[in-house]
């Protein structure tokens, strides 16, 4: 990663960070998230300049044990990407679980695919090629209303509080909506001139998202200062 390009990481310490992931987070990888991670990396990471998109490994972790303590069965996923956060959560649930998982772009899904299947978790889950509003919409028109006990959002950002009014109606009362990049790279506490230029789009939308958030008595909230920022809605009525 070029020295002056934003870390997609709120932690500021590159010594923390890499303690927090080769010290305890890497030790308890699966190894088939490790041989995604790992492949991953090797195909888009030079490509993209060294922000390639999974959620890192300790936040997966965390992922995992959250969906284990509310015995999640039906999950939703926006954003696919290779599958990390995806093959996460596949290997969390139960053996009869189901994840209905949307993503515009099938061929980075089917990069992580074989992954998937050597950890043999692959009929848990259900591929939508769609853009996710369209996606959400039929899932309520097919019926699926409070259906779902948890949605791992992490898609278009500008789109996020769109997908909350479709998300809450499919979430059961208790469900959990987590969505990702919440602190977006540390950037939502800065003023616009010390951020850096291709942040502050994105910037603007997910701090939109965390003050609408913050009101709306609908859900529980905690924003917690994981990976890039994840904040927990739990839908309270
Ligand atoms: N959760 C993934 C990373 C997702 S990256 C992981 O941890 O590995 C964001 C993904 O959102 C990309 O794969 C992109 O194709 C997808 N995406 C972008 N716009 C979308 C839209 N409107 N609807 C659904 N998916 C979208
Ligand atoms: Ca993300």
């Amino acid at each position: 990663m070029a020295d002056n390009s934003p870390k997609k990481n709120i932690l500021q310490s590159t010594a923390l960070l890499q303690y927090i992931l080769e010290a305890n987070a890497y030790p308890r990888e699966h190894e088939q998230l490790k041989e995604l991670r790992e492949s991953t990396f090797e195909k888009f990471d030079k490509s993209m300049n060294g922000s390639v998109m999974s959620v890192p490994t300790d936040e997966g972790l965390f992922l995992s044990m959250l969906l284990k303590l509310m015995n999640a069965k039906k999950t939703i996923e926006i954003g696919v990407f290779t599958g990390y956060s995806l093959l996460t959560t596949a290997l969390a649930l139960p053996a009869d679980g189901q994840i209905t998982t949307i993503d515009v772009n099938r061929r980075s899904f089917e990069f992580g695919l074989p992954f998937i299947k050597k950890a043999g978790v692959d009929h848990k889950i259900n591929f939508v090629e769609s853009q996710a509003l369209i996606a959400l919409d039929n899932l309520l028109s097919d019926g699926k209303e409070e259906e779902f006990d948890f949605a791992f959002v992490d898609a278009i950002k500008s789109e996020y509080t769109k997908y909350h009014e479709l998300l809450l109606k499919l979430m059961k009362v208790g469900g959990v909506i987590a969505y990702d990049n919440t602190l977006w790279y540390g950037s939502v506490a800065l003023s616009d001139d010390v951020v850096h230029e291709d942040l502050k789009e994105n910037k603007t939308h997910i701090q939109r998202l965390n003050a609408f958030l913050v009101n709306d008595m609908r859900v529980e909230i905690a924003l917690l200062s994981i990976g890039d920022g994840v904040t927990l809605c739990r839908r309270i009525k």
